[in-house]
């Protein structure tokens, strides 16, 4: 019988992928390779090598131990081809094999490679996502706009989450307006569950740290789940500890919190140690015992069938050219300080110090702060896209591009963001305690003590005014600026021009 060859990824680990299911256990050999291509071409935090290694590690023990044939290449082993495409020629070389059955990478860049190799190529739908590529493309044709919220509530109906019959649970399908409380005084949870690397860890953090430690970001302390147990376990004490409060602290930042309320499963989710429905179904169950209340289960359901799969299809629908996408023709190079986190705003500094830390960030400090200030200044997106692709833990191009790109850089041009994410520093001041600690005052709009988000929002809004001024929901805030004396606006301009100058 001729034998296939059985391509597994660094984010495909799941028993359950669909060209697994189509693979014959007893003649077909399972590819899996740590390779340079994919690990260098973009210089991924080492923290987020260290976890996809390890994970691979052990899923193709796991794949073993239950009987099937794997090929895996170790990035220091001396026959390695270096990229996933000569990897598999490698091994159709040694097995016989001529065909490949692969499911669908989650990044174009991927695809087109595998597409060009001179093997026969089977590609299977990714069934890892509750929506397919061709549900997504048929709610979303001829609609003028493509809103999260409409696609959402169809995910809601398709997966029967809270659904009281065809109606949402408690009457409402959203319950994001009682999700924005302010950072609280203290937290009461210890945090994401950790665990101490074990033998296989240990040995990747180690070629780890020898072939990519002097990327940006910290290798050590290394706690993340990197098996499927692991990983439910982590799931479980968030649904136990942090779900009934997640959806009141949602959005709140805190100088001395990195964590607060949040559930940590992203990477797990985007590798395929957990799966998105069983996620979901352990949060409901945990409404339907009365352990955590409505607003919260809502939120993070919303976030796992809602956003996650919604980015999912615009990233597919948009095509290969989407994280080159520049609509505003922002130009700016990326400031030196994201890389250091060497800066005077406290917000950014505190941000970025943990990213390089965790390799983490929750969504409002990578939307609303360093998203915010890239747009504001007129960051090239692709830079900007770059940076994201990089320094996090879950960033795989299908879910960090539609995210920077589009909702956070309005570089789409409006695709997923209705309006920019834009906001001076008010905003950061009510959701987190960053200003009480910063060198710059938050209530000052202008002068040497002036909080940079402050003069850099009218900045913004000022030079794309031909853009948004007729956009609905940005009428007031152009109202305000317009009935702005003329003084104070060019002072405020002026302002955030020498500012501008200054980055480096
Ligand atoms: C600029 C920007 C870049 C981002 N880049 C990524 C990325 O590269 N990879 C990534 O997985 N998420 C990304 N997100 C979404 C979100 O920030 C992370 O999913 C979240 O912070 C992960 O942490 P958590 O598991 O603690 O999430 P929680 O806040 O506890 O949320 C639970 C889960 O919901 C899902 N989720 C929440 N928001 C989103 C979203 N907007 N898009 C997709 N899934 C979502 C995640 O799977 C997450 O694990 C980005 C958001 C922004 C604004
Ligand atoms: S004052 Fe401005 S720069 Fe400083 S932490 Fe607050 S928002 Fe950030």
């Amino acid at each position: 019988m001729v034998s296939k060859l059985i391509l597994v990824l660094g984010d495909q680990l799941t028993e359950t992928l669909s060209a697994l299911k189509a693979a014959d256990k007893a003649s077909d050999h399972v590819v899996m390779a740590e390779v340079a291509e994919e690990a260098t071409y973009v210089q991924h935090h080492p923290k987020k090598i260290a976890f996809i290694f390890a994970a691979m590690r052990k899923f193709a023990k796991r794949l073993r131990d239950a009987g099937w044939d794997v090929r895996y290449t170790q990035l220091d082993d001396t026959e390695n081809a270096g990229s996933i495409p000569g990897e598999l020629l490698r091994r159709a070389e040694e097995t016989g094999a001529s065909e490949v059955i692969a499911t669908q990478p989650g990044e174009w860049r991927l695809i087109r490679a595998l597409e060009d190799m001179p093997l026969k190529l089977t590609m299977k739908t990714d069934t890892r996502f509750v929506s397919t590529q061709e549900e997504f493309d048929a709610w979303a044709e001829g609609r003028k706009a493509l809103r999260m919220e409409y696609f959402y509530r169809d995910m809601r109906r398709k997966t029967g989450l809270l659904m009281d019959g065809d109606q949402p649970e408690g009457g409402k399908w959203n319950y994001d307006a009682e999700n924005r409380k302010p950072a609280p005084d203290d937290i009461a949870f210890s945090g994401p569950m950790q665990f101490t690397p074990d033998d296989i860890v240990g040995d990747v953090l180690d070629l780890v740290e020898a072939r990519f430690g002097n990327s940006f970001g910290q290798l050590r302390p290394f706690w993340f789940a990197t098996d499927q147990e692991q990983a439910r376990r982590a799931l479980t004490h968030f649904i136990t500890y942090a779900l009934p409060r997640f959806g009141d602290f949602q959005d709140a930042m805190m100088n001395d919190n990195r964590f607060l309320y949040h559930a940590l499963i992203s990477p797990y989710l985007n590798v395929g140690l957990l799966d998105p429905i069983e996620v979901c179904k352990a949060a409901e169950e945990a409404y339907k015992d009365g352990h955590a209340p409505l607003n919260a289960v809502e939120g993070f359901i919303r976030q796992i069938i809602g956003w996650r799969e919604y980015v999912r299809g615009i990233y597919f629908r948009e095509g290969p050219d989407y994280p080159r996408r520049n609509a505003l023709n922002h130009q700016r190079k990326l400031p030196d300080f994201y890389w250091t986190g060497d800066t005077d705003m406290n917000c950014l500094s505190k941000s970025i110090t943990q990213t390089a830390e965790e390799a983490y960030a929750h969504h409002i400090q990578r939307l609303m702060v360093t998203g915010n200030f890239a747009l504001l200044a007129g960051i090239n997106p692709h830079e900007v896209h770059d940076w994201y692709l990089r320094v996090y833990i879950d960033a795989f191009e299908w879910v960090e591009a539609p995210n920077v790109v589009g909702m956070s850089q309005f570089a789409d041009n409006g695709i997923i963001a209705s309006k920019p994410y834009v906001s001076s520093g008010a905003y950061i001041n009510r959701m987190s305690d960053y200003c009480k600690s910063c060198r710059y005052k938050v209530t000052a709009k202008t002068g040497p003590n002036a909080c940079p988000f402050n003069t850099l929002y009218w900045h913004f809004l000022d030079r794309h005014s031909d853009k948004f001024a007729k956009n609905q929901r940005m009428n007031q805030i152009y109202a305000n600026w317009r009935r702005m004396d003329e003084d104070r606006k060019t002072t405020i301009l002026s302002e955030a021009q020498t500012f501008l100058d200054s980055l480096t």
